[in-house]
């Protein structure tokens, strides 16, 4: 049998028995629309549907070239503002494609989380061990910064008896720091693993690439929505795109087995089935 061109694209209609899976040979072309993006038509619903429906490029009025070059931006620092006076475009077309991609990330991320392969077995095992509840003996370890809050939220959620907890304190005069000491707080933690390096990474590229998390910064986010749009696609470019030693976080976790772009992320359909 002669393989369907458009064995890669899936039927869009939610209603449609075949929403979501690929391969079936139910598409076929049906010519293009206005702006010159395919159509395609079901033969199972008998509905058509833009090819790039279920991508954050769908109903867009910009190029995907340009679409990738704006979405680059948004974990560079730059407020929304920067970002349409670097890039030429309203604010408004700013604003609302951040809003679509930040959708579209939120989504693609949260597909991925969810089809590790659950119910393998090395699946079941993972999840047994990370979530079994510890012990005296098998004790669960935290490593933070001195902040207060800290120690009363990990009390509240375990036993001391099963916690090791230590800390990695910044020696301050007057808001300058001149060195860093570790304290054992909860438990007895060898000294040398006690570090916040990792965490402390991330938090600082956060910082870093999300203009509203910068310290003192002058931009802070008016609504709750734009720190959901920053971290959203954030978390995206992180797990999938931003590989450290060839490595993404993805990657390390065996959700994903190569580096992503951002056009493969702009361009990625959620479907039922990999
Ligand atoms: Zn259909």
């Amino acid at each position: 049998m002669k393989k369907n061109k458009w064995y890669n694209f899936f039927c869009q209609n939610k209603l449609c028995k075949t929403h979501g899976k690929k391969g079936l040979g139910n598409l076929i072309s049906n010519g293009h629309d206005r702006n010159g993006a395919r159509k395609l038509f079901c033969k199972e619903c008998e509905k058509s549907f833009n090819e790039t429906k279920g991508t954050a490029f769908y109903k867009k009025h910009l190029s995907k070239k340009e679409i990738i070059k704006i979405s680059k931006q948004f974990v560079e620092k730059s407020s929304l503002r920067g970002v349409a006076r670097a890039t030429g475009h309203h604010l408004d077309t700013i604003r609302n494609l951040a809003g679509d991609v930040a959708e579209h990330c939120f989504e693609v991320t949260g597909f991925l989380i969810k089809d590790v392969k659950l119910g393998t077995h090395e699946i079941d095992e993972l999840i047994a061990q990370r979530t079994q509840q510890p012990t005296s003996k098998n004790k669960i370890s935290f490593c933070t910064d001195a902040n207060k809050q800290n120690k009363n939220g990990i009390l509240k959620s375990f036993h001391k008896d099963s916690v090791d907890y230590g800390q990695v304190i910044k020696d301050k005069i007057m808001q300058i720091v001149y060195g860093v000491h570790k304290r054992k707080v909860i438990g007895n933690m060898p000294y040398q693993d006690i570090s916040i390096a990792h965490v402390d990474g991330l938090c600082k590229a956060l910082r870093e690439r999300g203009k509203c998390f910068v310290r003192e910064a002058s931009t802070y986010p008016k609504k709750r929505k734009m720190i959901f749009i920053i971290l959203s696609i954030y978390q995206a470019y992180h797990n999938l795109i931003d590989a450290r030693k060839g490595l993404t976080p993805c990657m390390k976790e065996g959700i994903s087995n190569h580096v992503w772009t951002w056009g493969k992320l702009l361009n990625a359909k959620v479907s039922v089935e990999k």
